[in-house]
């Protein structure tokens, strides 16, 4: 390769950002123009031709993957090993801290708590202060905590701002014992990396010196979504002095306005609009070619970014051929769209055109438990996946928990699922209570589970743990006693709110518990398919069926497979064959985008992400009905696709349909053709959840005579026979049978 081959192939924008090594610069440009492969192209300009050492070279990224595939990419470019710090912006900070923690007080080897150690401390600082954490869990005031921080107010600052009423003064006081023993333990949080570096930088004018002098040449990809901490650290190091008192700005930042995703997370979409007031002789370079997609795809993506206001004009061109047509595929319901989109990437990759290349196929969708459905439908038809920053939905956690007591429930004697699910939720059981558990069940040669129905050893606990211990088993065992009597979903609703566990995740308030009752509601949707098919089945069928799906092995870590993940993590890819299944009002854009007119922005820039990772061909499809969360409804198809040119779209689109006429009613009781306001369906479901466990609980209390007349969720109405104790016998129209009160779904009539 001749010396500077890499920059002919760039084009004379790229060529000309890449070359401009002095002073602020600023590459603004849309998906696909070749944003980051200037940057990595300048960065290996710098080091050949302008003889600048790698040291002095930082370059920030968001993510791992990002940041390790420009590390290889310029390995390549330069070919030799580098020793450069291209790294995400926390783990540049750490690196920082570990070198000059002492300035602040801390000692080098200081620890880093992840969210499991935040929490441990944040529920010592409550016990202490008499703070109850039902009401309010670790996770509220650490979400504050992380708020805060991002804005850098400090415990101080919060407590002088708010703290009139009792809930913010709790929130106050809890942030400032938060803090002091997190320094007291020498330790530092996620958040203290980028605002201890910023505090460092601020206090100590020579270390800032240094790294000034260090990093002479300072660049960040995907600026856009930057925070307003990450940005006062960019500033600052990229504020130096040259020799006669000058600003020295090399800061080379990179970035697409149209594709800030993380506003939610405290994204400020004005660092990148404001970037040349910010750092006055700033240079710009838009770049307006792109190299990534067919003409129509292009234009797609263009199409609907376009109806976003408050954003910077700029239309991306090409010269690649128009291609196909973007396909859309408006199925009967979710399955069908699942199997629609199997069919396509068994058609592609037996063709030709993609020869069995499943690498080059993404499922990109909005939230992660919309994934199952096609893990299902590719491994029916032997199709390789990987969920990518994610796992499959059968491996999540929750999923194998709920599973683990389903288990239980058959089983009493599985005493790897007892294990899997003693403390979860949280019930005050370590290791040292399960050890003894285990030692005594393994003397007596019995199951974890009947050493659990010995009063004797469980009354040796404190009585905390023995209360706790009582309930698991007497919910276990109830429920093992009446499984057969009951639906799945019943069964399946009253183990998730008796045992606590589905409470346990409602009172954590953070995005990643979301996901995980999003994923748990999800699993009544495979229950209501199994009860559609026979309402009978019981629970050994149903855990047959079940272990079958979650036991499929054509998961291909690195090799050749489809792609599942979600369009957040799909950002700065790029796959040749792109599916975005669920364009329906509500999913995409989801509900809460309809409460603001910025969220709705918002999610249209995540639309605009999706539409422009394709490269040849690109699939919308939506599903007339669906089933979310176990509740089948009619939907709308999405404002994104009513948005979308329409010349560009072949298959279904939308408007042959529009006279065909939609029956029924919508889920907010409006019939077909009045503005349809989406709401929040996971709520709605966890809502439905508890009812359904309360009514079976209420049945407890209620007292049952002989001959009264009740009706079962199952069975349908009988007669009381007999009533004694905890059992109860009730006729029905062809059977006698014997219930337990207190789960029985018995209602009186
Ligand atoms: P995104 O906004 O999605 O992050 P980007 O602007 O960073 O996109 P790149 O990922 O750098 O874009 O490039 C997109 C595609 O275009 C890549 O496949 C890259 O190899 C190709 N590409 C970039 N510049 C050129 C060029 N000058 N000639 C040919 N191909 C190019
Ligand atoms: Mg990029």
């Amino acid at each position: 390769m001749g010396r500077t081959d890499y920059l002919d192939k760039l084009n004379d924008k790229q060529r000309e950002a890449a070359m401009c090594t002095e002073g602020p610069l600023l590459i603004l440009a849309g998906a696909g123009s070749g944003k980051t492969s200037t940057m990595t192209c300048r960065i290996a300009y710098l080091i050949r031709e302008m003889d600048v050492h790698p040291y002095n070279i930082l370059a920030v990224t968001f993510t791992n993957k990002a940041a390790k595939e420009m590390r290889d990419r310029v390995q390549k470019l330069i070919g030799e090993g580098v020793n450069m710090w291209i790294l995400t912006f926390h783990s540049a900070c750490l690196r920082i801290l570990r070198r000059h923690a002492e300035v602040l007080g801390y000692g080098r080897d200081f620890a880093v708590y992840d969210p499991t150690d935040q929490k441990t401390v944040v529920k010592n600082i409550c016990k202490e202060l008499n703070i109850d954490t039902k009401k309010f869990t670790p996770s509220y005031f650490l979400g504050i905590i992380s708020h805060c921080k991002e804005q850098r107010i400090s415990a101080k600052d919060y407590n002088n701002i708010f703290g009139t009423d009792f809930k913010e003064q709790m929130v106050g006081q809890v942030y400032g014992q938060y803090e002091k023993i997190l320094k007291k333990n020498n330790a530092m949080d996620f958040d203290d990396l980028l605002l201890k570096t910023v505090e460092l930088f601020e206090q100590d004018e020579e270390i800032l010196l240094m790294y000034q002098n260090r990093f002479r040449y300072i660049m960040v990809d995907e600026y856009q979504d930057t925070n307003m901490i990450q940005y006062t650290f960019l500033r600052l190091l990229a504020d130096a002095r040259d020799g006669d008192g000058n600003v020295r700005r090399n800061l080379c930042v990179v970035g697409d306005d149209d594709q800030c995703i993380y506003q939610w997370r405290g994204a400020d979409i004005r660092n990148i609009l404001e970037f040349e007031k910010d750092f006055p002789g700033a240079k710009t370079v838009k770049l307006e070619q792109n190299y990534r997609s067919t003409a129509n795809i292009l234009a797609a993506a263009h199409s609907v970014i376009s109806h976003n206001r408050g954003r910077k004009a700029k239309k991306l061109w090409t010269d690649a051929e128009d291609g196909n047509k973007i396909i859309y595929y408006n199925a009967d319901d979710e399955k069908d769209e699942a199997r629609f989109i199997a069919s396509e990437i068994n058609r592609l990759a037996g063709a030709d055109e993609a020869g069995e290349d499943y690498r080059q196929f993404a499922i990109l969708y909005r939230t992660n438990a919309q994934s199952r459905t096609f893990e299902e439908a590719l491994s029916t038809r032997d199709i390789p996946y990987r969920v990518l920053g994610g796992l499959r939905y059968y491996d999540r956690k929750e999923i194998k928990d709920m599973m683990c007591y389903m288990r239980l429930v058959q089983n009493r004697a599985d005493d790897l699922a007892l294990v899997r699910i003693i403390n979860e939720p949280k019930r005050g059981i370590g290791g040292k209570t399960l050890e003894k558990l285990r030692t005594l069940a393994q003397v007596r040669g019995s199951s974890l589970f009947d050493v659990l129905l010995d009063d004797e050893v469980i009354a040796s606990f404190s009585s905390k743990v023995s209360e706790n211990l009582r309930n698991l088993a007497g919910l276990i065992e109830s429920y093992g006693i009446e499984r057969d009597n009951m639906k799945l979903s019943d069964l399946y609703d009253g183990l998730l709110v008796n045992s606590g566990y589905m409470k346990a995740l409602e009172d954590q308030h953070t995005v990643e518990a979301e996901s995980r009752l999003e994923n748990l509601m999800e699993f009544k949707t495979v229950i209501a398919g199994y009860e559609k098919e026979d309402p009978n089945m019981n629970l050994a069928e149903f855990m047959e069926r079940i272990a079958l799906l979650a036991d499929v092995d054509n998961h291909d870590a690195e090799e050749n497979a489809v792609t599942l993940m979600t369009l957040h993590s799909a950002k700065g890819l790029e796959f040749p064959y792109v599916f975005m299944p669920g364009m329906e009002d509500g999913l995409f854009p989801g509900w809460r985008a309809f409460d603001r007119e910025d969220g709705l922005e918002e999610e249209r820039r995540l639309c605009y992400v999706g539409i422009t990772r394709a490269k040849k061909r690109l699939w919308l499809t939506s599903a007339r009905t669906r089933t979310l969360y176990g509740r089948t409804d009619y939907t709308r198809e999405s404002v994104f696709l009513r948005e979308l040119d329409q010349k560009l779209m072949d298959g279904d689109g939308i408007y042959e349909k529009k006279d065909r006429k939609t029956e029924g009613v919508f889920r907010d009781g409006a019939s077909a053709g009045t503005p349809f306001k989406p709401f929040d369906q996971l709520k709605y479901a966890q809502a439905q959840t508890k009812q359904k466990a309360e009514a079976m609980a209420k049945a407890a209390g209620q007292s049952f005579q002989v001959g009264d007349r009740v009706a079962h969720a199952k069975f349908g109405e009988g007669r009381v026979l007999e009533v004694s104790g905890q059992v109860i016998r009730i006729e029905f129209k062809d059977q006698v049978r014997k219930l337990a009160l207190g789960i029985a779904p018995l209602e009186k009539l």
